[in-house]
């Protein structure tokens, strides 16, 4: 999220050292209770699920199917918020089905199976002088975990991992491999941004475009200036985002093009140490929050970083958080951001973590975030030790008035009768589902609740 000037770095630790008491306990790891344990990213999600299984290819999948019983889910960087993967049944990792299995050189598109990490996948497309269109700011998660949130970039004009696609493979719970592409309507749509409720995505083919090396520049600046360069720069810039400091009133803003500029040396490695620290002294000393947010001026760097694209998208995010995002229609974004800055700003809310702003591109998917129309993505991160409720419930009603669509894959509250008054392609999808998995085998408590099923 920032690169901190190094020189910079010791001053700022030892002002923050004499501001705030550091012992904080360890972090605190779910106790497994069982003898297989699985936890998400952030460590939100817990489950200890009776079987875990690897399968190496579509036949032991097909096995591994035909013999379980109870609720099956299948996880893949295990990256999500919300409870979209947790089962005390079972749980299937397709890391075992990974890599670049071919490419078309003239059509411009390449297949991976589900487990790829994005990471692997755009270097493997690099390797044949492909790159993906966009990426997301991270590159750990799977390719399949991916589309099935719709995860998504930023750029006016470039679309989510879901918008993506040229087609697919299918396995539904009867072991059937279904090969899917845009010849199959609604069926494709809703494979697009799955949550992984309609069967187990076997293989993926993207449609990429001509490898190409990027700029990527960071400057810090005033909110309200970075609001007015996103309003203005947005459809002139390939990838333009920012991250906001409401409390501060500054703004971390990264500035994206491609480039046949020499690469730059590799950056030095930040262990986000600072921002860490910078967490933790606002969490135990909220009084704090609006210099140290101010002081993002002082310590992140202003920089330029070139090179091949998927080197340049690759962030790394060492200080681990727990995120609501909702993407408003495009050209409510600034206002509907606005309006969550100054709730957090009027409720001196306690939170040190900057608000992402980002667009993404229309696509055809069923049940997307960015289904039909362009995107402003608000994404709101409360550090992880810190509880998230309070931050998370007092902006949520802001961008549901906005029409916002909650990311799926990050936390928030509405069910099945609220998302169908944003989701117009949800009631199909449900129609889907239930043809594709009649009895709910792929449906853990999360999907239930927010595709409208009866409880189990
Ligand atoms: C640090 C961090 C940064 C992030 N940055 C971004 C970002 O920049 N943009 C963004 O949009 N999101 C972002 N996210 C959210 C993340 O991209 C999504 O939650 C994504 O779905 C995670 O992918 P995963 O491989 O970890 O999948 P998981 O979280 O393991 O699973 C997600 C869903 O995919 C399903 N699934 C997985 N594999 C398959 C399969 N083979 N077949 C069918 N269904 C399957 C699962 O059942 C589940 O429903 C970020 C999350 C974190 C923790």
């Amino acid at each position: 999220m920032m690169t901190i000037n190094l020189q910079r770095r010791a001053l700022l630790k030892a002002m923050m050292l004499g501001a705030g008491a550091m012992a904080l306990p360890g972090r605190l790891l779910a106790n497994a209770g069982s003898a297989l344990h699985w936890q998400n990213w952030s460590g939100n999600q817990v489950a200890s699920p009776e079987a875990m299984h690897f399968p190496m290819d579509e036949d032991a999948l097909r096995q591994i199917l035909k013999a379980a019983s109870g609720t099956v889910r299948v996880f893949g960087g295990s990256h999500s918020f919300s409870g979209l993967v947790p089962t005390d049944h079972t749980m299937i990792s397709l890391e075992g089905m990974s890599g670049m299995r071919r490419h078309n050189a003239d059509a411009l598109t390449a297949s991976f199976g589900p487990g790829t990490r994005i990471g692997m996948a755009s270097a493997q497309n690099w390797e044949i002088g492909q790159s993906f269109m966009n990426e997301p700011d991270i590159n750990l998660q799977s390719l399949a975990g991916a589309v099935a949130t719709s995860t998504h970039g930023t750029g006016t004009s470039l679309p989510s991992l879901s918008g993506m696609l040229a087609g697919m493979r299918l396995m539904t719970v009867d072991g059937e491999v279904l090969e899917l592409s845009e010849a199959d309507g609604d069926l494709f749509r809703a494979a697009c941004a799955s949550l992984g409720a309609l069967g187990i995505v076997t293989e993926l083919t993207f449609k990429n475009v001509p490898a190409y090396r990027l700029q990527d520049e960071t400057r810090v600046m005033g909110l309200r200036d970075a609001m007015d360069l996103m309003e203005r720069e947005h459809d002139k810039t390939r990838n333009l985002e920012f991250f906001a400091f409401p409390r501060g009133e500054t703004a971390i803003v990264k500035i994206t093009r491609t480039t046949d500029e020499p690469d730059t040396p590799p950056a030095e490695a930040d262990s986000n140490e600072l921002l860490e620290l910078a967490s933790d002294v606002s969490m135990k000393a909220p009084w704090l929050i609006p210099a140290i947010q101010k002081a993002v001026t002082f310590f992140v760097e202003e920089e330029i970083r070139r090179g091949p694209a998927h080197v340049i998208y690759a962030q790394k995010r060492s200080v681990p958080f727990n995120e609501m995002e909702y993407t408003v229609p495009l050209d409510k974004g600034l206002e509907c951001l606005e309006e969550v800055c100054a709730k957090i700003r009027n409720d001196r809310m306690n939170v040190f973590f900057p608000i992402e702003f980002r667009y993404t591109a229309a696509d055809n998917s069923l049940i997307g975030m960015f289904r039909g129309r362009p995107g402003a993505s608000i994404s709101v991160h409360q550090y992880h030790r810190q509880e998230y409720n309070t931050l998370f419930n007092a902006v949520e009603p802001i961008m549901q008035r906005y029409e916002g669509r909650p990311h799926w894959g990050k936390l928030h509250t509405m069910d099945a009768a609220s998302l169908a008054n944003v989701h117009p392609g949800l009631e199909t999808f449900r129609t889907l589902r239930r043809q594709l998995d009649p009895q709910g085998k792929l449906l853990n408590a999360h999907l239930r609740h927010i595709l409208g099923e009866p409880a189990a």
